[in-house]
Protein backbone atom coordinates (compact mmCIF):
# COMPACT_ATOMS: atom_id res chain seq x y z
CA UNK A 1 0.00 0.00 0.00
CA UNK A 2 1.45 3.57 -1.29
CA UNK A 3 2.27 5.85 2.18
CA UNK A 4 -0.57 8.38 2.81
CA UNK A 5 0.10 11.44 1.72
CA UNK A 6 -0.15 14.35 4.28
CA UNK A 7 0.02 18.24 3.57
CA UNK A 8 1.65 20.77 5.73
CA UNK A 9 0.41 24.50 5.96
CA UNK A 10 2.81 25.95 8.61
CA UNK A 11 4.47 29.77 7.76
CA UNK A 12 6.61 28.99 10.62
CA UNK A 13 9.27 26.89 9.02
CA UNK A 14 11.34 25.37 11.88
CA UNK A 15 7.76 23.97 12.92
CA UNK A 16 6.62 22.82 10.08
CA UNK A 17 10.52 21.23 9.11
CA UNK A 18 9.83 19.54 11.98
CA UNK A 19 6.40 18.27 11.71
CA UNK A 20 7.90 17.18 8.30
CA UNK A 21 10.56 15.37 9.97
CA UNK A 22 8.80 13.36 12.48
CA UNK A 23 5.99 12.59 9.69
CA UNK A 24 8.47 10.81 7.24
CA UNK A 25 9.89 9.15 9.89
CA UNK A 26 6.56 7.40 10.90
CA UNK A 27 6.27 6.48 7.16
CA UNK A 28 4.46 9.07 5.79
CA UNK A 29 5.04 11.26 2.85
CA UNK A 30 4.80 15.30 3.04
CA UNK A 31 3.87 17.93 1.28
CA UNK A 32 4.95 21.66 2.76
CA UNK A 33 3.36 24.64 2.17
CA UNK A 34 4.08 28.07 3.94
CA UNK A 35 0.71 29.92 3.31
CA UNK A 36 -2.61 29.37 1.58
CA UNK A 37 -1.41 29.55 -2.28
CA UNK A 38 1.20 27.05 -2.00
CA UNK A 39 -1.40 24.85 -0.23
CA UNK A 40 -4.21 24.81 -2.73
CA UNK A 41 -1.99 24.31 -5.94
CA UNK A 42 -0.53 21.32 -3.54
CA UNK A 43 -4.06 20.18 -3.39
CA UNK A 44 -4.92 20.52 -6.94
CA UNK A 45 -1.47 18.37 -8.09
CA UNK A 46 -0.95 16.10 -5.64
CA UNK A 47 -3.89 15.45 -3.81
CA UNK A 48 -2.77 14.67 -0.26
CA UNK A 49 -5.01 12.44 1.75
CA UNK A 50 -4.56 14.84 4.82
CA UNK A 51 -4.02 18.68 5.86
CA UNK A 52 -2.45 19.60 8.92
CA UNK A 53 -3.66 23.71 8.36
CA UNK A 54 -2.18 25.60 11.15
CA UNK A 55 -4.49 28.53 12.31
CA UNK A 56 -2.33 31.40 12.00
CA UNK A 57 -1.39 31.66 8.44
CA UNK A 58 -0.12 34.91 5.97
CA UNK A 59 -2.44 34.75 3.90
CA UNK A 60 -5.74 33.88 4.98
CA UNK A 61 -6.53 31.82 8.17
CA UNK A 62 -6.32 27.86 8.51
CA UNK A 63 -10.33 28.66 9.16
CA UNK A 64 -10.87 30.49 6.16
CA UNK A 65 -8.35 28.29 4.07
CA UNK A 66 -10.25 24.79 5.56
CA UNK A 67 -14.06 26.23 4.99
CA UNK A 68 -12.78 27.10 1.53
CA UNK A 69 -11.81 23.44 0.75
CA UNK A 70 -14.65 21.86 2.30
CA UNK A 71 -16.93 23.99 0.38
CA UNK A 72 -15.44 22.59 -2.94
CA UNK A 73 -16.22 18.76 -3.58
CA UNK A 74 -12.88 17.95 -5.02
CA UNK A 75 -11.91 18.09 -1.64
CA UNK A 76 -14.72 15.30 -0.47
CA UNK A 77 -11.95 12.56 0.66
CA UNK A 78 -9.49 15.06 2.21
CA UNK A 79 -9.34 14.78 5.97
CA UNK A 80 -8.66 17.87 7.91
CA UNK A 81 -6.73 18.52 11.29
CA UNK A 82 -6.20 22.13 12.58
CA UNK A 83 -3.15 23.03 14.28
CA UNK A 84 -4.22 25.77 16.88
CA UNK A 85 -1.84 27.57 20.10
CA UNK A 86 -5.63 28.51 20.89
CA UNK A 87 -7.31 26.30 22.99
CA UNK A 88 -10.57 27.97 24.22
CA UNK A 89 -13.60 25.94 23.94
CA UNK A 90 -14.60 28.44 20.94
CA UNK A 91 -11.97 28.08 18.53
CA UNK A 92 -12.47 24.37 18.68
CA UNK A 93 -15.94 25.10 18.02
CA UNK A 94 -15.10 27.09 15.23
CA UNK A 95 -12.96 24.69 14.04
CA UNK A 96 -14.69 21.38 14.19
CA UNK A 97 -17.65 23.88 12.13
CA UNK A 98 -15.52 24.82 9.98
CA UNK A 99 -15.37 20.92 8.72
CA UNK A 100 -11.58 19.93 10.24
CA UNK A 101 -11.97 16.26 11.44
CA UNK A 102 -9.84 17.07 14.24
CA UNK A 103 -7.98 19.96 15.92
CA UNK A 104 -4.56 19.63 17.87
CA UNK A 105 -3.57 22.25 20.15
CA UNK A 106 0.51 23.65 20.26
CA UNK A 107 2.49 22.28 21.87
CA UNK A 108 2.50 18.63 20.91
CA UNK A 109 4.38 16.29 21.03
CA UNK A 110 5.51 14.39 17.93
CA UNK A 111 4.10 11.00 18.88
CA UNK A 112 0.51 12.72 19.80
CA UNK A 113 0.31 13.87 16.34
CA UNK A 114 1.35 10.82 14.41
CA UNK A 115 -1.31 8.79 16.73
CA UNK A 116 -4.43 11.82 15.91
CA UNK A 117 -3.12 11.49 12.43
CA UNK A 118 -3.70 7.88 12.22
CA UNK A 119 -6.51 7.89 13.92
CA UNK A 120 -7.80 9.91 11.16
CA UNK A 121 -7.05 8.21 8.44
CA UNK A 122 -8.54 5.14 10.00
CA UNK A 123 -12.00 6.63 9.19
CA UNK A 124 -10.50 6.78 4.82
CA UNK A 125 -9.83 3.28 4.81
CA UNK A 126 -13.30 2.51 6.30
CA UNK A 127 -15.01 4.75 3.96
CA UNK A 128 -13.50 4.27 1.30
CA UNK A 129 -15.83 2.70 -1.12
CA UNK A 130 -15.93 -0.61 1.46
CA UNK A 131 -17.37 -1.98 4.39
CA UNK A 132 -18.00 -0.76 7.55
CA UNK A 133 -18.61 -2.47 10.43
CA UNK A 134 -19.93 -1.30 13.88
CA UNK A 135 -21.27 -3.14 16.46
CA UNK A 136 -23.97 -5.56 14.94
CA UNK A 137 -23.98 -2.92 11.72
CA UNK A 138 -22.26 -3.49 8.75
CA UNK A 139 -22.42 -0.48 5.86
CA UNK A 140 -21.85 -1.13 2.44
CA UNK A 141 -20.71 1.91 0.75
CA UNK A 142 -20.07 0.65 -2.62
CA UNK A 143 -23.59 -0.65 -2.45
CA UNK A 144 -25.28 1.97 -0.36
CA UNK A 145 -27.10 -1.24 1.60
CA UNK A 146 -26.56 -1.32 5.33
CA UNK A 147 -27.22 -4.43 7.25
CA UNK A 148 -27.74 -5.88 10.54
CA UNK A 149 -26.82 -9.40 11.99
CA UNK A 150 -27.45 -9.97 8.18
CA UNK A 151 -30.73 -8.43 7.54
CA UNK A 152 -30.89 -5.66 5.38
CA UNK A 153 -31.79 -2.27 6.96
CA UNK A 154 -34.09 0.05 4.80
CA UNK A 155 -33.19 3.52 4.65
CA UNK A 156 -34.11 6.38 3.23
CA UNK A 157 -31.23 8.67 1.12
CA UNK A 158 -30.59 10.88 3.52
CA UNK A 159 -30.98 8.34 6.54
CA UNK A 160 -28.59 6.70 5.15
CA UNK A 161 -25.80 9.74 4.93
CA UNK A 162 -26.63 10.61 8.30
CA UNK A 163 -25.61 6.85 9.45
CA UNK A 164 -22.42 7.07 7.32
CA UNK A 165 -21.39 10.14 8.36
CA UNK A 166 -21.98 9.13 11.89
CA UNK A 167 -20.74 5.49 11.88
CA UNK A 168 -17.25 6.91 10.16
CA UNK A 169 -16.94 9.28 13.25
CA UNK A 170 -18.42 7.46 16.16
CA UNK A 171 -18.18 8.46 19.53
CA UNK A 172 -18.23 12.14 19.15
CA UNK A 173 -20.64 14.62 19.60
CA UNK A 174 -22.32 16.89 16.64
CA UNK A 175 -24.59 19.33 16.94
CA UNK A 176 -27.68 19.95 14.33
CA UNK A 177 -25.73 22.75 12.55
CA UNK A 178 -22.78 20.65 12.12
CA UNK A 179 -24.59 17.94 11.03
CA UNK A 180 -26.62 19.83 8.43
CA UNK A 181 -23.73 20.85 7.19
CA UNK A 182 -21.87 17.48 6.76
CA UNK A 183 -24.58 15.53 5.99
CA UNK A 184 -26.87 17.76 3.94
CA UNK A 185 -23.93 20.12 2.60
CA UNK A 186 -23.59 23.30 3.38
CA UNK A 187 -25.19 26.40 1.50
CA UNK A 188 -28.38 24.13 2.16
CA UNK A 189 -31.47 25.91 3.90
CA UNK A 190 -33.35 23.04 5.82
CA UNK A 191 -34.46 23.95 9.56
CA UNK A 192 -32.24 22.60 12.41
CA UNK A 193 -35.32 20.42 13.33
CA UNK A 194 -34.95 18.36 9.99
CA UNK A 195 -32.18 16.56 11.61
CA UNK A 196 -34.21 15.15 14.97
CA UNK A 197 -36.62 14.16 12.31
CA UNK A 198 -34.36 11.94 10.38
CA UNK A 199 -32.54 10.72 13.35
CA UNK A 200 -35.77 9.62 14.60
CA UNK A 201 -36.80 7.78 11.26
CA UNK A 202 -33.13 6.53 11.05
CA UNK A 203 -33.52 5.20 14.81
CA UNK A 204 -36.98 3.69 14.12
CA UNK A 205 -35.46 1.84 10.97
CA UNK A 206 -32.35 0.44 13.55
CA UNK A 207 -34.80 -0.47 16.21
CA UNK A 208 -36.18 -3.90 14.61
CA UNK A 209 -32.10 -5.26 14.91
CA UNK A 210 -31.63 -3.65 18.52
CA UNK A 211 -29.42 -1.10 16.76
CA UNK A 212 -30.81 2.06 17.51
CA UNK A 213 -29.30 2.24 20.76
CA UNK A 214 -26.38 3.42 19.08
CA UNK A 215 -27.67 6.72 17.68
CA UNK A 216 -27.51 8.64 21.49
CA UNK A 217 -28.97 12.24 22.06
CA UNK A 218 -26.69 14.47 24.37
CA UNK A 219 -28.83 16.38 25.71
CA UNK A 220 -27.88 20.49 25.22
CA UNK A 221 -25.44 19.39 22.57
CA UNK A 222 -26.34 17.24 19.73
CA UNK A 223 -25.95 13.33 17.99
CA UNK A 224 -23.48 10.66 18.89
CA UNK A 225 -22.86 7.56 17.23
CA UNK A 226 -21.25 4.77 19.71
CA UNK A 227 -21.98 0.59 20.30
CA UNK A 228 -21.08 1.56 23.72
CA UNK A 229 -23.87 2.15 26.31
CA UNK A 230 -23.91 5.66 27.89
CA1 LIG B 1 1.57 29.87 11.81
Amino acid sequence: MAANKILIVEDEAPIREMIAFHLARAGFETLEAPDCRVARQLLADEQPDLALIDWMLPDMSGLELTRMLKRDKANDDLFIIMLTARADEYDKVAGLESGADDYITKPFSPRELVARIQAVLRRTSSSDGETISSGVLQLDSAGHRVSANNNEVKLGPTEYRLLKFLMTHPDRVYGREQLLDRVWGANVYVEERTVDVHVRRLRKALAAQGADNYIQTVRGAGYRYSTRDT
